[in-house]
């Protein structure tokens, strides 16, 4: 039981904490905005925001609140079967700031909403067409939920004017009971993928593996393509790291050398684009 898994020395990074840091940080409260970068307690947090290699050219935003109608094993948002209702002002807000940051690129992302009819969709197409509004030559990635399976919920966000449709399958179609939410499952984020794919082909397509979660190589290999076979375009791998005590233990510290094996095989697969990486982030 105490038996736990030592850090390896390529994933102790320093966070530094910035300027530029504190300042994304206040704009976020005062709007009452949400990040995954801190609800997921990211450990990339300081340099994506603090001004390191990435600055604040990109940033994470989560819309619809910080509390999720599902509770995968994996993440340490706060769940609840009724979160506080969506803020209409919110798609509004968001788009101002986000033009107002001059970023290039932003990733949209959010907490399931099963108890919204539409799970959201809306609000977040909304939210794109408000800042390509005001800032044409931002590049806007949506990260979405899945919207159990609801294709019309997946079509309003593909054609809202979005650069890249982003949704996560997590992890190998064998390990996705023991590690996402009971209403989530492989066939079902494949069909969001393909169908995003379909009705607006230039919109690139994007998901994430998280490793070190128990999976084989024979089930890496098996998930890579059946992702291509779905038409995704980008793929991104990296390592697992446990939230919390109370979240799935890590099973493996996989060796940047793996890693690196993963990203040629991705990039031999076809695939657009393939970052894998120990601590490449999934959204
Ligand atoms: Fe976290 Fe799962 Fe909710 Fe996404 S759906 S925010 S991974 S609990």
């Amino acid at each position: 039981e105490k038996s736990k898994l030592r850090l390896p020395p390529w994933l102790k990074t320093e966070i530094p904490i910035g300027k530029n840091y504190n300042k994304l940080k206040n704009t976020l409260r005062e709007l009452n905005l949400h990040t995954v970068c801190e609800e997921a307690r990211c450990p990339n947090i300081g340099e994506c925001w603090g001004g390191g290699e990435y600055a604040t050219s990109t940033a994470t935003i989560m819309l619809m609140g910080d509390t999720c109608t599902r509770g995968c094993r994996f993440c340490s948002v706060k769940t609840a079967r009724r979160p506080p209702p969506l803020d209409p002002e919110e798609p509004y807000n968001t788009a101002k700031a986000i033009a107002a940051w001059g970023l290039d690129y932003v990733v949209l992302t959010s907490v399931d909403r099963d108890d919204i009819p539409d799970g959201g969709a809306e609000h977040f197409a909304k939210t794109v067409s408000n800042l390509k509004e005001r800032n044409p030559k931002i590049l806007v990635e949506c990260l979405t939920p899945d919207f159990r399976g609801d294709l019309a919920a997946v079509e309003k966000i593909a054609l809202s004017g979005l650069d890249v449709y982003a949704h996560n399958v997590e992890t190998v179609r064998d390990l996705q009971r023991h590690v996402r939410d009971p209403r989530a499952n492989f066939d079902q984020s494949l069909s969001v993928l393909r169908h995003a794919k379909k009705v607006k082909p230039s919109v690139l397509t994007k998901t994430s593996i998280m490793l070190g979660l128990g999976e084989t190589d024979a089930q890496i290999h098996a998930a890579l393509k059946e992702l291509w076979d779905a038409g995704v375009d980008c793929l991104t791998l990296g390592q697992y790291m446990q939230p919390t005590k109370r979240h799935l233990k890590v099973e493996e510290y996989v060796t940047p050398e793996k890693f690196a094996y993963w990203e040629k095989v991705g990039q031999e697969m076809g695939f657009v684009y393939t970052a894998s990486g120990p601590l490449v982030s999934s959204f």
